[in-house]
């Protein structure tokens, strides 16, 4: 499943693909993927501009001007792919693919929507009711933003007695922190995933949100590094896997202090963590 950092790698390289250009035309072959196509409205948006790509939490936003600014917000769900293909001038569109749902017609570029699953999203809705989009406005800051800080987490998490983990993975209070990202976090911040939130004193929470922030960007930045190993932009792009500490190292030594590494399963999810280096 995509997580923050792959959509975010996803953006950037949507953004240079994207960002500047007309769209001509936008063709549709179902109604609805896990929630209903507004197809009328997706379809008006054909001859504007995209001005801007932004990410908030998975969601990639498309910014499309015009006198009434709209945004095109898609989401990959479980399993959506993104390509996007070079289009010159006078080549015809190739044939459709299994699974793939839309495609919108930019000069020179046609970007493609493919889900298998079918969990992903695409809505239209005006700029100026963005924020309040149902999708959107329950969701916490960003990660990597700056209300996401060492104040704000301490505040939240007082008198909390879930876990550490699972506090740092509910998206109304930040969004994007998967459960590999939160076991990584919580290995450098050198807290137990399953530590009651309402412990950290205020040293145990900057370093939780440093960590947070190093993980999410390292990963973001493997992520970029590879992207140019593919053809198109894909979700599959990231390779952040090779550098996971504890994340499916149940039994292996510590890189810190070799310790075995253990694993613990809370709500079905598992979290890794080492038993000397997490208290
Ligand atoms: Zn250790």
């Amino acid at each position: 499943m995509p997580e923050l950092p792959e959509v975010e790698t996803l953006r950037r390289g949507v953004e240079i693909h994207i960002t500047g250009r007309q769209l001509h035309k936008v063709e549709l072959r179902r109604k609805d993927l896990r929630w209903p196509i507004p197809v009328t409205r997706v379809r008006k948006l054909a001859s504007r501009r995209c001005r801007l790509i932004e990410r908030r939490a998975k969601y990639l936003l498309l910014h499309f001007d015009g006198v009434i600014p709209e945004v095109a917000m898609i989401h990959l769900g479980m399993s959506g792919r993104l390509f996007i293909d070079l289009t010159p001038r006078g080549e015809t569109s190739p044939d459709w693919i299994e699974h793939e749902h839309w495609r919108m017609h930019f000069e020179g570029r046609l970007m493609r929507f493919i889900d298998a699953r079918r969990f992903g999203m695409l809505d239209v809705t005006r700029e100026s009711k963005l924020q309040v989009h149902p999708r959107l406005s329950e969701l916490g800051p960003e990660p990597l933003g700056s209300d996401f800080d060492a104040d704000y987490l301490f505040r939240v998490s007082r008198r909390r007695k879930i876990s550490i983990k699972t506090l740092i993975m509910n998206a109304k209070l930040v969004v994007g922190v998967g459960n590999i990202y939160a076991s990584e976090a919580c290995f450098r911040a050198g807290l137990r995933p399953r530590r009651a939130a309402g412990s950290m004193n205020r040293k145990h929470c900057v370093a939780l949100v440093d960590s947070i922030r190093e993980v999410l960007s390292e990963a973001i930045e493997s992520g970029g590094t590879t992207i140019r190993d593919y053809h198109g932009v894909s979700q599959e792009a990231g390779y952040f896997a090779r550098k996971l500490r504890v994340y499916g190292r149940e039994g292996e030594a510590c890189g810190s202090c070799a310790s075995r590494i253990r694993r613990v399963v809370e709500a079905g999810r598992s979290s890794f963590y080492c038993p000397s280096c997490q208290g």
